[in-house]
């Protein structure tokens, strides 16, 4: 496996096998991989002839009072962890080879951000997508991989995509989780001891609200209601959002398949997501 810093140094690389007509996986992420990522990176080299992942700790999508600078930044336990998972290539470029002198130019799709962590991250996806469009612009993938676990970033890139015709396939993987339930985040080491016992909150209720569905509960005030009681009792835990949408990411009031219950909430100071897609297999 390859490891590339140089924007100008990738582009000479990928190149030589775009010319040969081979197909290019892309993995994006912030780093500090964890079995989730490799998930990615697996069905990626299975998919195709190389594997491009990029490790980049994205400014312009952190708030300024986000945990942009605390983010942990491992890169050569990354590299080892990709080349496992079957990376042919980790793109790790500096700020400064993305941003140059500062960049002027954004990407912002309109619609699909006005709830969720788009409404309690301002910026964030605009700086997502940018970033992400720098990206396919850079690796020129066929196919692009993105996790469930983030399912509002997954509905607006494909947006995107389909709005900016990016030549690109974009593939959904499954949300991955620790054998107790709770997704795998690179975010999860910041959780103490009795934090990341209280974490198993999150899957605990979204399985409580499928059952409830499951048993004929279509009020999605009701399964909010229920969710939220189960959240409030943990001290240490703090609501972000407790949220029923369609694939439009818009409240519902009924509950229909292909709606999503979603979650997002502060354990100390660790802000965890996840959420469940109705209809699904249940994996918690
Ligand atoms: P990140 O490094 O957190 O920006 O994530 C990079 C990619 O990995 C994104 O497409 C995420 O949705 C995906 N991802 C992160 N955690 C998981 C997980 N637990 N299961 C599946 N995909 C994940």
């Amino acid at each position: 496996m390859t490891v590339i810093h140089k924007i100008k140094e990738l582009r000479e690389f990928l190149n030589l096998y775009i010319r040969d007509d081979k197909s290019i996986g892309f993995v994006p992420t912030m780093g500090a991989l964890h079995s989730g990522h490799c998930d990615l990176i697996k069905r990626s080299s299975a998919e195709n002839d190389i594997t491009v992942v990029s490790i980049f700790v994205n400014p312009i999508q952190f708030g300024k009072n986000e945990d942009f600078d605390t983010y942990p930044r491992t890169l050569a336990e990354d590299c080892k962890i990709a080349a496992k998972s079957g990376a042919n290539i980790v793109f790790a470029p500096a700020e400064n080879d993305m941003f140059k002198g500062g960049i002027v130019s954004y990407v912002d799709v309109e619609n699909l951000q006005s709830n969720l962590c788009g409404l309690k991250r301002p910026g964030h996806f605009r700086g997502v997508c940018t970033i992400v469009a720098k990206f396919f612009n850079i690796v020129k993938p066929n196919k692009a991989y993105f996790g469930k676990k983030d399912i509002q970033q997954l509905t607006i890139i494909q947006k995107m995509t389909d709005d900016l015709n990016f030549d690109v396939q974009i593939i959904p993987c499954d949300i991955v989780r620790e054998q107790d339930g709770l997704a795998m985040s690179s975010r999860n080491r910041y959780l103490s001891d009795s934090e990341r016992a209280h974490s198993l909150v999150l899957s605990t209720m979204l399985k409580r609200a499928v059952e409830q569905i499951d048993g004929g509960q279509i009020s999605s005030q009701k399964v909010i209601n229920m969710i939220k009681d189960g959240f409030n009792a943990i001290e240490s835990l703090k609501i972000d959002y407790v949220s029923i949408v369609n694939k439009q990411m818009e409240d519902v009031d009924t509950i229909s398949n292909g709606d999503i219950i979603a979650l997002a909430v502060f354990i100390g100071k660790t802000r965890l997501i996840d959420n469940h897609i109705i209809g699904e297999p249940v994996c918690f």
